[in-house]
């Protein structure tokens, strides 16, 4: 199958209501325009320098999303065209982004990132440290930035009933916090476990392998 086969596969599995953000990490430019020409415009990276030649290289009604972890000090290079950073872990990192936003006359749209794998292998914060980031937004201590969603990455386990309980109670927080706080999406989901995220209530998936195929990190 070639790629712009996968994706439409991919888009055929997804709702309409739930967005698509396509990771493209390690792929090629020309390869994102194939993505692109058959009319994706949500993509996401994770890692800075690569983020910057893509984004140079691309056109530029492309919405980048950044998925990774992120370095305060990194943050200057995509405030003038990052549309999303998905993997907001820290008040320091927002505080920074919300300077850079600031300084380049722009808002820029942020999920916090929640620790939701029981394995202690990932980035992301803890419940009682993002109900604190929200009271925050909520004073409008950050008004550069614009407080949408939450993400979370469950466990890489072959246990689906441990990545369900995993999504699940990432879900009721999302259900909960919604009432008082702007959040509109839940980005929970990629290529392995993608369909399940949807079932438990995810609106808002990262999908790279099952589009571009495997990654190949020793090019
Ligand atoms: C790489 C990555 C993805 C996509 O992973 P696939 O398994 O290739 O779909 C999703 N989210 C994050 C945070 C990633 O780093």
């Amino acid at each position: 199958m070639t790629i712009q086969e996968n994706y439409i596969q991919v888009k055929n599995q997804i709702p309409e209501a739930v967005q698509l953000v396509a990771v493209s990490k390690t792929h090629p430019v020309e390869k994102i325009r194939q993505i692109y020409d058959a009319g994706q415009k949500i993509f996401g990276e994770n890692k800075v320098q690569e983020l910057l030649s893509k984004y140079e290289n691309l056109p530029s009604d492309i919405e980048w999303h950044l998925i990774g972890h992120l370095q305060t000090n990194k943050v200057k290079y995509i405030a003038p065209f990052i549309h999303t950073i998905q993997s907001v872990d820290s008040e320091k990192l927002l505080a920074e982004i919300n300077k850079q936003a600031q300084l380049h006359g722009r808002t820029i749209t942020v999920f916090l990132q929640i620790k939701i794998a029981e394995e202690n292998t990932k980035f992301g914060m803890t419940f009682e440290d993002c109900d604190a980031l929200l009271e925050k937004l909520a004073q409008g201590d950050f008004p550069h930035v614009a407080i949408r969603g939450l993400m979370g990455m469950a466990s890489f386990v072959e246990d689906e009933t441990q990545i369900e309980r995993e999504f699940t109670t990432l879900k009721k927080y999302f259900d909960q916090k919604k009432k008082d706080h702007p959040l509109q999406y839940l980005s929970m989901g990629m290529s392995g476990d993608y369909p399940l995220a949807i079932s438990c209530g995810s609106n808002s998936v990262r999908i790279g392998s099952a589009i571009f195929g495997e990654r190949n990190y020793t090019k």
